[in-house]
C-alpha cells in the first residue's frame, strides 16, 4: 500500500530556488516539504569554483548546495530523497505521485525543477554517451588524464569546463559554431590566454567515432559551417556544453509555457496559470539562470504561497 504524506507547501527541487523557497517557508511556520530529485543540489553540483555568489568570493559548487541544503533543513524544511514522477494540478490538494511510492499532497506547490544539459542529438553522440560523451567535466574530466579532449559549445557552461578540463587533459580544444563567445569576459580572457586551449571556430559536431568493444571515443568529425570541410580530431573524449532546457516534463499540459518550455509566471511574481501552484529559478526563466536569481525566485515563491495560503484561510 502507498503511503501518503500532506503538507501545506511541496516544493519540487533541490537547487538555489528549492532550497530558498525552503528556507523561506519554513520560516513562515508552513512545515514545507521538499523533495530533492534525481539531482540534489541541482546543476552547481555539477561545477567546481563558483565566483559570483554573493558573500563568497570562490565557493565550490557542491560545497555551496550543501550549505544551503544544511540551511533550509535547520530552518525546519523536511527534505526528502525521492523524484515526483507525475503531478495532479487539476484540483486541490494537489497531488503528486513518486519514485518511492510515496503519494504527497499539498495546499500549495512551488516548482524549482531547474534545467538539464541539452544534447546535439546526433546518434554517435547518443551511443558513446557515458563512454567518452559527456555533459559534464566535473563528473567526468578525471578519466582523460594526459588525453586530449574537445568541448562543445561558446557559453559559460562550455568556457568553465574547457577551462576546468586542463587540469587533466594534454589539450583541450573548444569548438564553437561561430566566432564568438557568449561567456563572461573574465572567462574569454582566461580561455584565449591558456596555453592548453586550442579554438577552432565555425565548426560543428559531425560525427564521434571509436570502438564498439570496449565502447570508447577515439576521435570526431567536425565540420566547417560555412565551407563544409570535415575536419578529423583524435580526441578521446567529447564534452557537450550547448545549454540547458527547462525541466517542465510534470506540469507541460497544465500549465502554460514560454520560450519553448519553460513555465509562464505572472509578471514581477511566482504565480503560475493555476492558483496555489508557484515557478522559480531555471525552470521559469530562460534570460538570467544563475544561481543568485533563481535563489532570489524561491524566496519570492515561498512569499507567494505563504500569501496565498492565508488568503485561503
Ligand atoms: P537546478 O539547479 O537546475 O535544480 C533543479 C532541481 O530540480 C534538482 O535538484 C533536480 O533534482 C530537481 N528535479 C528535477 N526534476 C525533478 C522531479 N521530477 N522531482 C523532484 N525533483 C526534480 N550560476 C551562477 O550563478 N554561477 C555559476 O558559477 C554557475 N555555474 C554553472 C556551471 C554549470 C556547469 C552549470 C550547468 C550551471 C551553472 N550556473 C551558474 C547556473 C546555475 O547552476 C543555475 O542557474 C541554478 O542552479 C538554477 O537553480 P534552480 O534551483 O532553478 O534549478
Ligand atoms: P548558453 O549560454 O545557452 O550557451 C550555449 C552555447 O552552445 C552557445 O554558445 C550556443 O551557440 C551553443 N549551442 C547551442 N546549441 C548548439 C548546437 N546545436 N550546436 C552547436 N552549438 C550550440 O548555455 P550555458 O553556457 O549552459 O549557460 C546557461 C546559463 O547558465 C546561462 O545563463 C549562463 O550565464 C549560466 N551559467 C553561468 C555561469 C557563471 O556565471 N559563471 C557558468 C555556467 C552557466 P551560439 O552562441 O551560437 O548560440
Amino acid at each position: 500500500m502507498s503511503d501518503t504524506r500532506h503538507t501545506k507547501v511541496l516544493i519540487i527541487g533541490s537547487g538555489p530556488a528549492g532550497y530558498t523557497a525552503g528556507v523561506y517557508a519554513a520560516r513562515a511556520m508552513l512545515e514545507p516539504l521538499l523533495v530533492q530529485g534525481i539531482e540534489p543540489g541541482g546543476q552547481l553540483t555539477t561545477t567546481t569554483e563558483v565566483e559570483n555568489w554573493p558573500g563568497d568570493s570562490e565557493v565550490q559548487g557542491p560545497d555551496l548546495m550543501i550549505r544551503m541544503e544544511a540551511h533550509a533543513r535547520a530552518m525546519g524544511c523536511d527534505i526528502v530523497g525521492d523524484i515526483i514522477t507525475s503531478l495532479d494540478l487539476s484540483k486541490r490538494p494537489f497531488t503528486a505521485q513518486s519514485d518511492s511510492g510515496t503519494v504527497y499532497t499539498a495546499d500549495a506547490v512551488i516548482m524549482c525543477t531547474g534545467a538539464r544539459a541539452k544534447w546535439l542529438g546526433l546518434p554517435t553522440e547518443e551511443k558513446f554517451k557515458g563512454f567518452g560523451v559527456s555533459a559534464c567535466a566535473t563528473c567526468d574530466g578525471f578519466f582523460y588524464c594526459g588525453m586530449e579532449i574537445a568541448v562543445i559549445g561558446g557559453g559559460n557552461t562550455a568556457v568553465e569546463e574547457a577551462l576546468f578540463l586542463t587540469n587533466f587533459a594534454s589539450k583541450v580544444t573548444l569548438i564553437h559554431r561561430r566566432d564568438e563567445l557568449r561567456c563572461e569576459k573574465i572567462l574569454e580572457h582566461r580561455l584565449l590566454k591558456n596555453p592548453k586551449i586550442e579554438t577552432l571556430w565555425f565548426h560543428e559536431l559531425e560525427e564521434v567515432y571509436g570502438t564498439d568493444s570496449p565502447l570508447g571515443v577515439e576521435g570526431i568529425k567536425v565540420k566547417h559551417t560555412k565551407t563544409g570541410e570535415i575536419t578529423d580530431l583524435p580526441v578521446k573524449g567529447v564534452f557537450i556544453a550547448i545549454g540547458h532546457a527547462p525541466a517542465s516534463e510534470l506540469v507541460k499540459d497544465q500549465l502554460d509555457l514560454h520560450s519553448g518550455g519553460y513555465v509562464a509566471v505572472d509578471a514581477g511574481s511566482t504565480r503560475t496559470a493555476i492558483p496555489g501552484v508557484f515557478a522559480a529559478g531555471d525552470l521559469t526563466d530562460h534570460t538570467y539562470r544563475q544561481a543568485v536569481t533563481s535563489a532570489g525566485m524561491g524566496c519570492m515563491a515561498a512569499l507567494d504561497a505563504e500569501k496565498f495560503l492565508a488568503e485561503q484561510e
